[in-house]
């Protein structure tokens, strides 16, 4: 028997970030609006929790849009689609619903407005990520991949003073921060976002684990194996000495973890929901006497515009446009 009761820190913001919320809401207003079944191309967002929810409600998921009756309901997913993909789309004559986070839309917008100037443009992401591959084919001209500071040091652009950069937006900011010193060092004239504006999400519960981490013995991290922001969440724990576990939900928490532990962080990434962090809490409640503390953190109140046929003439008064502030 433990004597010592287990104290369980909460993260705070931790789990779903506004472009999740607005990309699950997408999907049941529009089973509500035009009935089943709806189709999602990819998992709307990473976690096999939200999916399983949508899809007994009656969405369907596909990865590829020759999977979609002509002129079905489709959903884009949160991170965003090629261009190729919406023409697909386009020559199905799907009535196509995009649920890409505002977030997403403007990295791709600011990659095409460099595109149009006769920049090269270097995404900074992971290769193979959905997002990655719809930002690479949103931008029509070169674009250059990198995910570390060797690559910068290989790149060959077409002309080194007429370079820019975008970023994905679930990276580690503290890699990106870095990735993009060895850009400024290599190409002086490069232009492109700060770190801290490209997403608040990324940003706040990467500050939020970076302050529980040097508290606890132990981090937990809910949230999928596939999602790129609760991987970097994991990371942040490693980095600092802490033994840190990505966990998909309570069945994944293992008792030996805990042995000799005394505190132990727990947060989510931006799709993971909050009743998986609670069943989590609910199991170290089972295995150890717990004692439960939130962080204090940012409050996030940012939330985006649905799509205008998304939204009942009774609500669109009380939507706020779309915001980034965090
Ligand atoms: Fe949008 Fe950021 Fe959430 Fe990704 S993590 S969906 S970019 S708000």
């Amino acid at each position: 028997m433990h004597e010592q009761p287990l104290k369980v820190i909460l993260a705070q913001p931790r789990g779903f970030c506004a472009g999740v919320e607005r990309a699950i809401e997408i999907v049941e207003r529009a089973i509500e609006r035009f009935g089943t079944p709806v189709y999602v191309r990819h998992e709307i967002v990473h976690n096999k929790r939200v999916v399983e929810d949508l899809r007994a409600r009656g969405a369907r998921f596909v990865e590829e849009i020759d999977e979609i009756p002509e002129g079905a309901v489709t959903i884009f997913s949160a991170h965003g689609v090629a261009s190729a993909v919406e023409d697909a789309a386009k020559d199905r004559r799907l009535h196509v619903i995009d649920a890409t986070c505002p977030l997403v839309t403007k990295v791709h917008r600011e990659g095409q407005r460099y595109a149009g100037r006769g920049f090269d443009v270097v995404l900074i992401g992971h290769p193979g990520h959905p997002e990655v591959e719809g930002t690479m084919g949103q931008i029509e001209g070169t674009v250059h991949l990198v995910s570390s500071v060797e690559d910068v040091e290989r790149l060959q652009p077409r002309a080194p003073d007429r370079l820019s950069y975008v970023t994905q937006t679930t990276l580690s900011v503290d890699d990106t921060r870095e990735i993009i010193g060895a850009l400024n060092r290599r190409f002086p004239s490069i232009v492109g976002p700060d770190v801290k504006d490209i997403c608040y999400a990324t940003q706040n519960r990467q500050s939020a684990v970076r302050a529980i981490a040097g508290l606890v013995d132990l981090v937990l991290v809910v949230g999928a194996h596939n999602s790129s922001n609760s991987n970097r969440l994991r990371e942040i724990g490693q980095d600092l000495g802490r033994p840190s576990y990505l966990i998909e939900g309570a069945g994944q928490l293992r008792a030996e973890w805990l042995e000799g532990v005394r505190t132990v962080g727990l947060t989510a990434g931006a799709s993971a929901p909050e009743a998986v962090v609670q069943e989590v809490v609910r199991r170290l409640a089972e295995l150890r006497t717990i004692e439960i503390e939130v962080l204090d953190g940012i409050e996030e109140n940012v939330h985006f515009r649905l799509p205008d046929e998304l939204i009942p003439a009774t609500d669109g008064a009380n939507r706020l446009p779309e915001t980034t502030a965090a």
